[in-house]
């Protein structure tokens, strides 16, 4: 079994990446990524698969990295793993003494970091790719069904009496507004 590294092997000294290419093969410890404000888990290390290269004077990251997540489906409520595949691309460019970090987004774009004291941090664009991966609304299947709306019963299961007369809850209403007058 490999140990996790954490923060300082994920960062690289851009001398030693100006001159050829480096191939990362690294099991990242859980404890990097803060996900539990998500709701949701890691249930082990991540696996980062990828490649540091020079361009001209950038330094070019890209890869994969298997993300072992333990989410709560927001339709059926129970908990679910999925292991997310996610993909890297990443450039980073020296920081140019006296010059705003604006004015250089601007003749950038949106996925180079820059780099300063000569030192390379892959660990920042790891977790926005992680963060950003993290569905708003988790689904255990696209066809989940969810729980019923009027006993709560698992409908993906045994399901309950009232899954045949499923109505739209808003038909309900007008139903018994209708009944009423
Ligand atoms: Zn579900
Ligand atoms: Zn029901």
């Amino acid at each position: 079994m490999s140990e996790c590294v954490g923060e300082k092997e994920l960062l690289f000294k851009v001398a030693d990446l100006l001159t050829g290419k480096v191939e990362l093969d690294l099991l990242l410890c859980r404890t990097l990524f803060d996900v539990a404000e998500t709701g949701i888990s890691l249930r082990g290390d991540v696996r980062l698969t990828a490649e540091l290269k020079p361009r001209r004077e950038d330094i070019i990251l890209t890869g994969s990295m298997t993300v072992p997540f333990e989410m709560v489906c927001s339709r059926c409520l129970k908990s679910y793993k999925v292991d997310s595949l996610i993909e890297l691309d990443g450039t980073f460019r020296a920081k140019v003494e006296g010059e705003g970090v604006e004015e250089m987004l601007d003749e950038s774009g949106p996925d180079i970091s820059f780099y300063e004291s000569g030192k390379v941090d892959i660990l920042p664009i790891i977790r926005d790719n992680i963060y950003l991966s993290i569905p708003m609304k988790p689904l255990c299947s696209e066809d989940c069904q969810g729980v019923c709306p009027r006993c709560g019963a698992d409908r993906n299961g045994m399901g309950c009496s009232c899954v045949s007369e499923d109505i739209d809850p808003r038909l309900e209403v007008l139903k018994s507004l209708r009944g009423n007058s």
